[in-house]
């Protein structure tokens, strides 16, 4: 086949899921254009210069230019709608911390989103903390979501003392009552928002958030009893925002048109109650478009930034419009559509499970068991028209051969000989039936086994919990080589000792196939191998753990250069953690592990098991393997083919 960049971004979607960030260029690198104009970066000039700045693989890179785009689209969009609709309201989005709350990450939003009063919203009192402190400007509005005890309702209201826009919504009736005596007690007149609980459903993989058994929002006899709580406690006037949320990642726009119309008709009914109603709030769900197909599968969305605005603006409009209530400012928390983007993992290949590592020469001695001399036949007489019975043979030898190995009938040589056959012809029928439906769930199975894995240097516990939990499906390329055509189907296996940790399942052809069990690879060689994970700036940054002490990985923040043509650089590097981190994270006093290692060193040497100049190597070696990263080393090749 002719292979060219072209062929490789359509088989590895980039130019779908990279929505205008990413592709590649002609000599086959990856890269990144932060504002979807004509300035790219190549992913690996950029591991170059963080290479140069101390950092180590597996690399964690934000665009921080990236960030301040999604903010910008994300307005214009809602902009647009309203003009478009002639809505008499405005936009107010605010930026849940919950879905990244990393220092860097928070602060860029705020200073990117001060033109658009973007505002914050936190669920619990660590995110309030940071949120009353990031927040500035007593025009943007801080929302808190969230059960809330009463220390956390008076950190709020003290927000709200001192000039700012605190809205805090009642997810239950007791904090509608703490609300109440806490505003009386503190002399404050608080702002309230009040979350319900829909009947529409989201599906995917947040759609426990929604329906009427959903964990968070009031119930509308509830509703009603929290309006008149509000009234007698003299508060009837604070009420002025409505909430809910449908979920995280709504894969369909159906959703969120008939969720936003019933949203909006309890707006309306609130309103025409004498509630002064200000703003409604239609929650996060703002969909992702993780595996490019632009479709209502769980990893993806069936809609744009603009076709949501629009369902949202319009939905509001038409059922206020109907029930001749004034139009609200419309608030949503996106927070996944806002981050997701801005941040991806590189990882480095440093080795491959070959499935078919198999013996060059078979040489059958004049004893060899019958079992073995059969699968050699399968073997010799494997042809077109026989396939499926030289199946049924060979998983019936195998099992014979391996029983007769179990009871100790069969020698290792003659297992290797199976074994190596028994791959071999799996792999000629797998190529036969390739893209062919008409194979057996065991045919599969065995031949879906067959593929390579490749070893990569990261953890997916830390890197990319929500695949691990809930199989969501990021994006992955290869970094270089793109203008190469990849030959080898692998699956990616992590460093972790959990055989949880890999990835087996990646995004599809966007054209129809949901997913593959594979990701089609290069044959590795002397040159380093980079693979990309996309989109991971959305709850991965937090929700990662540390198994197998695993760390937190380096981090560079790569910034756009806007006075030199196509310039960029690495504005700020983080180190990731050290095995002193991740050790006294569990309890460990790293001067104390020191300690005990020198005692059993001195025993050692004093019972003459190692020299006196050995022991102390062996103990510099610990004190300076405490300050390294928790991952594998495997630059030292690479700098040698680099020299
Ligand atoms: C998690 C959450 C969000 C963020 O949802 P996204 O889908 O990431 O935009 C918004 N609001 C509430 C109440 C949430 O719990």
């Amino acid at each position: 086949m002719n292979w060219s960049t072209h062929e490789a971004n359509r088989l590895y979607g980039i130019s779908k899921w990279g929505a205008g960030y990413f592709s590649i260029d002609p000599e086959g690198f990856l890269t990144v254009s932060p504002l979807k104009d004509d300035v790219s970066i190549r992913i690996v000039d950029i591991l170059a210069a963080a290479r140069e700045r101390g950092l180590r693989l597996p690399l964690h890179i934000r665009f921080q230019d990236i960030l301040e785009d999604r903010v910008r689209r994300i307005n214009e969009c809602f902009t647009t709608a309203i003009a478009e609709a002639s809505y008499q309201g405005r936009y107010a989005g605010v930026y849940p911390v919950k879905v990244n709350q990393m220092r860097e990450v928070v602060e860029t939003l705020m200073t990117a989103g001060s033109r658009y009063n973007l505002g914050i919203e936190a669920g619990s009192k660590p995110e309030l903390l940071l949120a009353l402190s990031l927040h500035t400007n007593g025009e943007r509005l801080l929302i808190c979501n969230g059960y809330k005890d009463e220390e956390f309702i008076r950190l709020a209201l003290m927000g709200t003392k001192i000039g700012k826009k605190v809205i805090v919504v009642a997810e239950k009736l007791e904090e509608i009552r703490s609300l109440v005596a806490l505003s009386k007690e503190m002399g404050v007149r608080p702002l309230i928002g009040i979350r319900i609980k829909l009947a529409t459903r989201s599906s995917g993989k947040w759609a426990t958030s929604s329906g009427e058994s959903a964990k968070f929002g009031l119930s509308t006899v509830d509703l009603l009893e929290a309006l008149a709580l509000l009234e007698q406690g003299g508060l009837k006037d604070s009420l002025r925002l409505l909430h809910f949320h449908v979920g995280s990642q709504i894969p369909d726009i159906q959703v969120i048109t008939r969720s936003v119309r019933e949203g909006a008709r309890f707006y309306a009914k609130i309103v025409r109650m004498g509630f002064p109603l200000e703003y409604i709030d239609v929650g996060g769900g703002l969909g992702v478009d993780y595996d490019g197909s632009r479709s209502a599968v769980a990893s993806s969305a069936n809609y744009s930034l603009r076709e949501y605005a629009n369902s949202v603006v319009y939905g509001i409009l038409d059922v206020c419009n109907e029930e001749r209530v004034p139009h609200p400012t419309i608030v949503s928390e996106s927070g996944r559509a806002l981050v997701a983007h801005h941040s991806m993992i590189a990882i480095e290949v440093f080795g491959r499970i070959k499935k078919l590592n198999t013996l060059k020469q078979i040489s059958l001695s004049p004893q060899a068991p019958k079992v073995v001399r059969d699968m050699l036949e399968i073997r010799e007489t494997l042809d077109a028209g026989h396939y499926e019975e030289a199946f049924h043979d060979l998983v019936f030898y195998r099992q014979q051969a391996m029983s007769l190995f179990d009871l100790g009938y069969l020698d290792l040589h003659s297992r290797a000989i199976v074994e190596s056959l028994s791959w071999e012809i799996l792999a000629e029928i797998g190529r036969y039936y390739e893209g062919k439906s008409r194979m057996s769930d065991e045919m599969k199975d065995l031949i879906a086994g067959l593929k390579d894995q490749y070893l990569g240097n990261f953890s997916v516990f830390r890197s990319l919990p929500d695949w691990w939990a809930l199989g969501q499906l990021f994006p992955i390329t290869p970094l270089t080589r793109l203008g190469e055509e990849p030959t080898v189907k692998g699956t990616i296996a992590d460093i972790t000792c959990d055989s949880d940790g890999k990835v087996d399942c990646f995004i599809g052809d966007g054209e129809g196939e949901n997913q593959r069990e594979y990701l089609w690879l290069h044959e590795l060689d002397q040159r380093p191998y980079y693979l990309g994970i996309f989109l991971t700036g959305a709850y991965q940054d937090t929700l990662g753990d540390m198994h197998n002490l695993f760390g937190r990985m380096d981090e560079a923040h790569v910034v756009l250069d806007k006075d030199e043509e196509g310039g960029w650089y690495i504005e700020e590097t983080l180190k990731g953690d050290t095995v002193q981190d991740v050790l006294e994270e569990n309890g460990y006093a790293p001067a104390e592990l020191v300690r005990s290692m020198k005692l059993q060193v001195e025993q050692a040497i004093r019972s003459d098991v190692v020299r006196p100049n050995e022991g102390m190597r062996i103990l510099a070696e610990f004190e300076k393997a405490l300050s390294q990263y928790t991952y594998l080393r495997v630059s030292d090749r690479e700098k040698a083919t680099e020299e």
